[in-house]
């Protein structure tokens, strides 16, 4: 087995929060060990939980559909979460869940090392972007430690508020042109104060 395949097979017995008890299946990620991109959500819906994978409901039809717009298909690319089980009701997660996951998500990326990590909604963006507000930092890059981190407003935000699918599509058309510069791009400095980031 891969690291990376241990790496899930651990999230899968995980124990760490309380969300174990209600799964039906940990959701580690699913994509190549070698992705350049990889995607990061929230967490894993009802679907998500019945199969054991990432982004297979209304939001991952959705992000197919974002992908096959920039001539990718999902198996080239990492997708996976900031919490790897569903929490009850599809609410959001708590900062104990994100924190009891944290490392998992911090061993994937370095297992992986992309060049780009794009992150889907707020929970996934506050990593590189911490106190930032998704609707001013969306579609703007910050490199960190060699990784270009690059936040989208949620899938599923742009089904539920149909205003900012253009804003969706325009974001996720970005995506070739930074993997293309991306040795050119420097590391930003970090962290960035919140304050900073209203000049971007
Ligand atoms: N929404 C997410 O954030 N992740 C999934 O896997 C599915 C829906």
């Amino acid at each position: 087995m891969s690291e990376l395949e241990l790496l899930a097979a651990e999230i899968s017995n995980c124990t760490r929060c309380l969300l174990h008890r209600g799964r039906t299946n940990a959701v580690p990620g699913a994509g190549p060990a070698d992705a350049e991109i990889m995607f990061i959500g929230e967490a894993p819906g009802f679907h998500e939980d019945q199969q054991g994978l990432p982004f297979v409901g209304a939001a991952g039809r959705f992000l197919d559909e974002l992908l096959e717009g920039i001539d990718l298909k999902r198996d080239q690319v990492f997708i996976t979460n900031v919490i790897k089980c569903r929490p009850p009701g599809n609410r959001d997660p708590l900062p104990e869940e994100i924190e009891a996951c944290k490392s998992f998500l911090d061993r994937q990326i370095k297992l992986i090392g992309p060049k780009l990590v794009v992150t889907l909604g707020r929970f996934s963006m506050a990593r590189a972007f911490p106190k930032a507000r998704i609707s001013r930092v969306h579609g703007q890059h910050r490199k960190i430690g060699g990784v270009i981190y690059y936040p989208m407003y949620h899938p599923a935000a742009a089904l539920h508020q149909p205003s900012l699918r253009p804003t969706v599509e325009e974001d996720m058309h970005g995506i070739p042109e930074l993997i293309e510069r991306a040795a050119q791009i420097a590391d930003s400095p970090f962290p960035v104060e919140a304050e900073q980031l209203k000049l971007f």
